[in-house]
């Protein structure tokens, strides 16, 4: 067994993963830690994982956790000493080493006498091609060790899982067996291990900035290597939207402004015309005409969920959207708002009062008005689909359920939108409204603001402060909304 050294720095397989992504990420991640910047959604993440890994555990109450507080050599002992003498398992985070490359296996079940089925637990509702490089670094050094494998799979979430009891989990999760995939994979380890290798040995690499720095993984350290990019134009040409962008900066173009309108699909030209001509794009006839069916009242409508990946109510399944709140401005006479909310955050399933609220809300002969209504019309399928008795009124009203945003990509475009047509891009240029000065300002700190919420150790105060801000930022979003259309419709 190699030990790695300080000039030897060790590897794993996320190091390796690392690697595979690109050089200079496992360079950084090594020699500069310190330059790492996470994104505002790695916490969540990390913690999904966390939950996900404990429980696909938790699932098998009579495994052995090596633990690794006592120290790398301990553990690597311990899992040694309890494969040669044939445990029955399941052993999580058996720890293998070998070449210097450090594994801690999520899961190894007992396969007959001498075999063993890997299992690496995934947050994901399928294995993705990355996970394959993870997988075939832990074959390479199990074997190696000399585990026996009789399969290597990815333990996913299984979408098809339906919570029906409380605490019961049996099922949430299905294997992706892909140990020949794995194993012709393991086949070149000792190759990029030595490439890895090398890498640190040198100076920081050279990697010019490029979709790789997004994909399989956001990369911490975008930061760092932005910093000595050279200045864009003030119009990049990727403001395009639906990806026409992508395809200028591929043939060179970096300038939108450097672009012709007669090069361009009708939508590009009005963008790219709106751009430079510091003019935006109003066709208030148009947006009049495709509101004009829209039958009175309107109540506009915009739900904040929470999605978890292990579901928390009997009857959910994994990462369903469950509404914990909504916020609802409906038209009155005259055109008057009245505002309507719903809010849950005591943890207890909001489904039911959610769908009450709304019903005791929404006149039944109001058009109801989303902001990318695809997302309101799903939540209010699946509270119909949850709540049988409650079904009519709740498909009637996902029926007459009709959407702002296509209203404005045709007939809206000022250049500050910078290619989006999101609720927050559009509605500084239509009003006077934004979101700054919030505290919850989207619907990932949404999330966050209900997760600390509903957590039972968060204070009474705390809960009521971080209910008030979720109160002020749905309000917004369908404040935004009556004000959208009011603008688009040249009433602004
Ligand atoms: S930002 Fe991009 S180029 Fe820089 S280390 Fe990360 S992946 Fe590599």
């Amino acid at each position: 067994m190699t030990k790695p050294s300080p000039s030897r720095p060790g590897l794993s397989k996320s190091r390796i993963t690392a690697f595979e992504q690109c050089p200079r990420r496992l360079w950084l991640m090594v020699h500069r830690p310190d330059l790492a910047r996470q994104d505002s959604g790695a916490e969540a993440r990390f913690a999904t994982g966390h939950d996900v890994g404990a429980l696909a555990c938790a699932l098998h109450p009579g495994g052995v956790m090596i633990e690794p507080e006592g120290g790398l050599d301990a553990a690597l002992a311990e899992t040694a000493w309890l494969i040669a003498e044939r445990h029955p398992g399941p052993l999580f985070e058996a720890t293998f080493q070998h070449d210097g490359v450090l594994v801690r296996a999520d899961i190894l079940e007992r396969e007959g006498r001498n075999g063993w089925r890997l299992a690496e637990v995934k947050s994901s509702t399928g294995p993705k091609d990355y996970h394959l490089g993870d997988l075939a670094t832990q074959v390479w050094v199990l074997r190696e060790a000399g585990v026996s494998l009789t399969s290597a799979a990815i333990r996913h979430i299984d979408t098809g899982f339906v919570l029906a009891r409380e605490g019961d989990y049996a099922g949430l999760f299905a294997d992706a067996d892909l140990l020949d995939e794995a194993s012709v994979l393991a086949q070149n380890r000792p190759k990029v291990v030595a490439a890895a290798r090398a890498v640190l040995a040198g100076e920081e690499p050279v990697r010019e900035m490029g979709d790789h720095c997004a994909s399989p993984f956001a990369c911490e350290f975008a930061a760092w290597c932005s910093r000595a990019a050279p200045v864009g134009p003030d119009w990049p040409v990727t403001i395009l939207p639906n990806g026409g962008g992508k395809k200028w900066a591929a043939q060179g173009v970096a300038d939108l402004l450097a672009l012709d309108e007669a090069q361009l699909s009708p939508k590009h030209a009005r963008v790219l015309a709106a751009t430079r001509d510091d003019r935006p794009f109003h066709d208030a006839m148009g947006a009049r005409a495709a509101m004009a069916g829209w039958a009175r009242p309107l109540a506009f409508l915009d739900f904040e969920t929470i999605n978890p990946a292990v579901p928390r109510w009997l009857g959910t399944r994994p990462y369903q959207q469950v509404p914990f709140q909504f916020s609802l401005h409906l038209e009155g006479a005259g055109g008057a708002m009245a505002h309507h909310e719903f809010l849950s955050v005591d943890g207890s399933d909001p489904r039911r009062p959610c769908a009450e609220a709304l019903i005791a809300a929404i006149p039944p002969e109001a058009t109801i008005v989303a902001y990318n209504a695809a997302f309101e019309k799903r939540v209010l399928r699946e509270l119909a689909r949850d709540l049988p008795d409650l079904a009519r009124p709740l498909l009637a009203m996902e029926a007459r359920t009709v959407d702002l945003l296509p209203v404005a990509r045709e007939h809206w475009y000022h250049r500050d939108q910078r290619g989006s047509w999101s609720i927050k891009a559009v509605l500084p240029t239509l009003s006077a409204l934004g979101y700054e000065g919030l505290e919850v300002k989207d619907g990932g700190s949404a999330q966050e603001a209900w997760l600390e919420a509903a957590d039972p150790a968060c204070a009474a105060d705390r809960r009521w402060a971080l209910a008030e801000q979720l109160k002020a930022y749905c309000a917004l979003d369908t404040l935004a909304m009556v004000a959208v259309m009011r603008g688009l419709a040249g009433e602004g």
